[in-house]
């Protein structure tokens, strides 16, 4: 299989790139924009996302990275990733790439305590199931676009969403040993390489 691009400016990137390998994946760290095209998939960690927002701007990523998602290539962004990713954000506000319609308030869960382990629950392929959920100063998705998805839920409300090639997840699902939202990822990825063959 081609690779799958853990972009690596910043944030927990090495922890997808673990779970990503012992899925039998390639992986390749994505530093520099002309590595997007070495890649079928794209996922954006966690981390500090004013900081990444920086990084990607002063390496002149956003050109590559439009592209990237105009050839529908999937892409996956867990907590800042998913901040980077949304159509609009708040507490602050801050430019996102929007490329999924939903609003993300940042830092919204986990004021009090920084973080926190609970159970949430997902519906992946209409199956429906619980997920042990780690959230990191995790930021709220307040609104949600008529185009998107909810695919994960905490407390009922979203915290795992998709629209057409990109999925975000509020919480870090590469913290816990379970596979289900990397594997369901890994098959956009390779239903993306089946649909280019076509
Ligand atoms: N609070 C961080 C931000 O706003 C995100 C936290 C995380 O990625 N764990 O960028």
């Amino acid at each position: 299989m081609q690779a799958i691009g853990v972009l690596a400016l910043q944030g927990d990137f090495a922890a997808h790139q673990h779970r990503l390998e012992a899925l039998g994946v390639p992986v390749l760290q994505v530093r520099k924009p002309a590595e997007l095209e070495q890649v079928a998939g794209l996922v954006i960690p966690g981390g500090e996302s004013t900081t990444l927002l920086k990084l990607l701007q002063a390496d002149d990523f956003l050109p590559a990275l439009d592209r990237f998602h105009a050839a529908q290539k999937p892409i996956f962004g867990t907590c800042a990733g998913l901040i980077l990713l949304a159509r609009e954000v708040s507490d602050p506000a801050q430019f996102s790439l929007g490329y999924i319609d939903i609003a993300a308030q940042r830092n919204a869960y986990g004021r009090q305590r920084e973080s926190f382990e609970t159970i949430g629950e997902i519906t992946l392929y209409e199956k429906r199931e619980p997920l042990p959920m780690v959230f990191i100063r995790a930021p709220r998705i307040t609104r949600v676009g008529k185009g998107v998805t909810v695919l994960g839920t905490h407390r009922s409300e979203p915290v795992l969403a998709r629209e057409g090639s990109v999925l975000v997840a509020s919480f870090h699902p590469e913290l816990t040993d379970q596979e289900t939202i990397h594997r369901y990822f890994l098959q956009m990825v390779r239903d993306w390489i089946e649909k280019k063959r076509e």
